[in-house]
């Protein structure tokens, strides 16, 4: 009976954890491409101070923006490296019990195991895994 419920409580947590990395991984990439945005608009900014003072320009009439690009992406990765750190936790927690969270798995279509890239055979069903 232990079992049964540590396999309901391990599907539950399967969800949960699902569900608020996707939750967190929405929220990190659309800070990414927030940023992403702001970077283009500041780069179209320092073209038109550019332009505009083309007669007379100097780096110090772009400084600033360029150091607000420098922010961003500092903040893109970051974010980035969240998200690498999500899904290293995501591939942690559902099951990959070897302690090796980095590798790629594919998984059963019978059974839903993880298994390695390469095996033919699924390695707690046995039913034969796509190639
Ligand atoms: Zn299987």
């Amino acid at each position: 009976m232990a079992g049964f419920m540590d396999s309901i409580n391990k599907g539950f947590a399967t969800i949960n954890v699902k569900t608020s990395n996707l939750m967190e991984s929405t929220k990190l990439k659309t800070a990414i491409s927030g940023r992403e945005n702001d970077i283009a608009s500041i780069m179209k900014t320092i073209g038109e101070t550019v332009y505009i003072n083309r007669t007379n320009f100097s780096m110090d009439m772009v400084s600033a923006l360029i150091g607000e690009i420098e922010q961003k992406y500092r903040e893109i990765e970051d974010f980035r490296g969240q998200l690498a750190q999500l899904e290293a936790n995501e591939k942690n927690i559902l099951g990959n019990s070897g302690g090796q969270g980095t590798e790629a798995k594919i998984f059963c279509m019978q059974c839903g195991a993880p298994n390695r890239i390469g095996g033919r055979f699924c390695e707690k069903c046995g039913t034969k895994l796509a190639e």
